[in-house]
């Protein structure tokens, strides 16, 4: 049984939009993994081509850097 959770239709559409921006950059991350699948560089850091340790991919099966050259994740609202 799926649960679809209803979202407050409120006025500001700030959130929603924030939230469809992270939706955004997630899915060019899955394009991004897709497309390394296919030509088969998936598992490797794109910057120098080593291999990404296991533990970063189980963390994040999308991540296209490995630890040397992974950007450190942003805390959202912490700009500047
Ligand atoms: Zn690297």
């Amino acid at each position: 049984m799926s649960v679809v959770e209803r979202e407050q239709h409120g006025d500001g559409a700030g959130p929603q939009l924030a939230r469809l921006e992270t939706i955004g950059a997630h899915l060019d991350a899955v394009e991004a993994a897709l497309a390394a699948l296919d030509d088969g560089s998936y598992g490797r850091c794109r910057r120098c081509g080593q291999p990404i340790a296991d533990e970063i991919l189980g963390r994040d099966p999308l991540a296209g850097d490995c630890g040397e050259h992974r950007l450190p994740v942003m805390p959202p609202g912490e700009a500047g």
